[in-house]
């Protein structure tokens, strides 16, 4: 029985960060593993509300009432079981998630909510180190075989699942290392990578082929995937980068996208190059984008030594608490988000757009014209207007571009399976998750549009339950009530 007066004894706390100046000397998490105590205390503030709304904020349905009382009463290995009955990487959401459970925690109507993400990654955390993430491999093999093609997220939650179901999976990577964008987009300090490769060691003794340095469509046909495999399932995310295309002096040298930024300065610290041809060091950054994306790059021009970094955002600064009149409680609210990189440094524009990129007059960009301006729906659709007099110059020798993705990539295993994207440039699925195609199947990013990872390991626990069942194998598998392979509208 949970304790009913736990939050009036604590209060809300989350665990310290490490000291700026010294955490952004290295690339090391941001947040050391927080004491046990304070956990246990933070748990204890969960009251078991009659109707936990939190299970119906996270998309994975996480029992979290059941692992708050677990952890309040010490009993860690069966909160990390039950925690892993939803969730497949818990040590994945439990440091990145934006937790949406919280904003629909109940104890937030009144007071500050359960800091349930916390919770969960402590709870992850002591089920890594006293030894209770154990292979589960199957006790019998169903003879069925699957490829999964993309291995973010999404393609890893659904491979362990089938695996342990006892098909024969094999999962195919473009890139040289296993982890979709937890791997080469996310940084260190958000995410260290040995995190995913614990994850992966379990998976391998489980059964699962992992297969690098395929580009399927290219190195393989989907032809031949469709011929040696019983299903292929889709979860190649939605990579196409958002461009800010006629946008006068975008074609200056120092004009980048964010993921052309990220993905090598995240190789830079996995030891896999000596140095990134995109360096903010001594550089006046400017970002274009107030997402969380922007607030990987300005956390990472600041491990690289930028001399300035401003972030801009087009839209008007965010009251800092919930306004309940337009997003009431237990929805998801539109309020200020403060990433630990904004404490880090660098300045934050709010209400403008870029005008022009200026040249130096030798083909680099020099600064960036920006104007304010006001974002308004007129009819249902995105306007923006320019205030007229408005424009100014920010300094600036690298500008990246943040603005988010345009869907999953035009690519050839698209046009050999005779799958076309929507207009989200998303791939669409039906009620069983399949494409189009016969015994294809889609999610994740790439059928969700761009998102977050909780939503990913949902849509692929939901996915790998549709191909068990396509399969034919007995039994079903576990999956959220809540993910739809209807189209949704991104959550990012
Ligand atoms: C910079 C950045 C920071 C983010 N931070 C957060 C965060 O803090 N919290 C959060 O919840 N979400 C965050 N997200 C979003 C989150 O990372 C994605 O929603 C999630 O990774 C999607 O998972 P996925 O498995 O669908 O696809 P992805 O992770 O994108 O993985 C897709 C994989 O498919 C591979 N692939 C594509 N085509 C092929 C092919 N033909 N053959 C073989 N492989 C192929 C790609 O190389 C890639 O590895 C962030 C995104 C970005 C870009
Ligand atoms: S996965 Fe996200 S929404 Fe679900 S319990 Fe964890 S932090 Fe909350």
């Amino acid at each position: 029985m949970p304790d009913p007066n736990g939050f009036l004894r604590y209060e809300r706390q989350l665990p310290k960060r490490r000291p700026v100046p010294v955490r952004i000397r290295d690339w090391r998490e941001v947040y050391p593993p927080a004491g046990e105590e304070l956990i246990r205390d933070q748990a204890t503030r969960c009251m078991d509300c009659g109707i936990p709304f939190c299970h119906e904020g996270c998309p994975l349905g996480n029992r979290i009432p059941d692992w708050n009382d677990l952890v309040r009463t010490n009993a860690w290995a069966a909160a990390a079981e039950s925690l892993h009955a939803t969730n497949n990487f818990p040590e994945f959401t439990g440091r990145l998630c934006p937790a949406p459970c919280e904003a629909a925690c109940v104890l937030g109507i009144a007071d500050d909510p359960v800091t349930i993400k916390q919770v969960e990654v402590e709870i992850a955390n002591h089920a890594f180190d006293l030894g209770y993430v154990k292979p589960q491999p199957p006790a019998t093999l169903s003879g069925r075989s699957v490829a999964v093609v993309g291995s973010g997220p999404a393609g890893l939650a659904a491979a362990q699942q089938l695996a342990r179901a006892g098909h024969a999976v094999t999962v195919f990577e473009r890139d040289d290392r296993i982890g979709g964008l937890l791997r080469y987009g996310i940084p260190d300090f958000k995410l260290e990578k040995e995190r995913i490769d614990a994850r992966l060691a379990q998976m391998e003794a489980e059964g699962v082929i992992f297969q690098t340095g395929v580009n399927v469509g290219v190195d393989v046909t989907a032809d031949d995937l469709r011929e040696r495999f019983d299903a292929v399932l889709l979860t190649c995310g939605a990579l196409a980068g958002r461009d800010t295309h006629g946008t006068p002096g975008r074609q200056l040298r120092g004009v980048h996208l964010a993921m052309d930024h990220l993905v090598p300065a995240n190789r830079v610290v996995a030891g896999l190059q000596e140095s990134t041809p995109i360096d903010a060091r001594d550089k006046h950054v400017v970002i274009i984008g107030g997402g969380d994306t922007g607030a990987d790059c300005l956390g990472v021009a600041h491990r690289q030594g930028a001399a300035n970094v401003i972030q801009l955002d087009q839209y008007p600064l965010p009251p800092e608490a919930r306004a309940a009149e337009l997003h009431p409680w237990p929805t998801w609210p539109v309020i200020l988000r403060n990433y630990p990189a904004h404490e880090e440094g660098g300045e934050r524009v709010f209400g403008v757009a870029v005008q022009e990129f200026v040249d130096d007059g030798n083909g680099n960009v020099a600064a960036v014209r920006v104007a304010d301006v006001v974002v308004e729906r007129v009819d249902g659709r995105r306007t923006v207007t320019v205030t007229p007099g408005s424009e100014r110059d920010l300094r600036a020798d690298l500008v990246l571009l943040a603005i988010g993705f345009e869907g999953t990539e035009q690519q050839p295993l698209l046009d050999q399976l005779g799958v076309t994207r929507n207009p989200r440039g998303a791939v669409d699925a039906g009620d069983d998750w399949q494409t189009g195609a016969d015994g294809v199947f889609v999610a994740g990013d790439m059928h969700r549009g761009a998102s977050l990872i909780v939503w990913a390991i949902a849509e692929g626990r939901a996915a790998a339950a549709a191909i068990h069942q396509y399969l034919g194998a007995p039994g079903d598998l576990p999956a959220p009530v809540r993910p739809t392979s209807q189209p949704l509208a991104a959550t990012r």
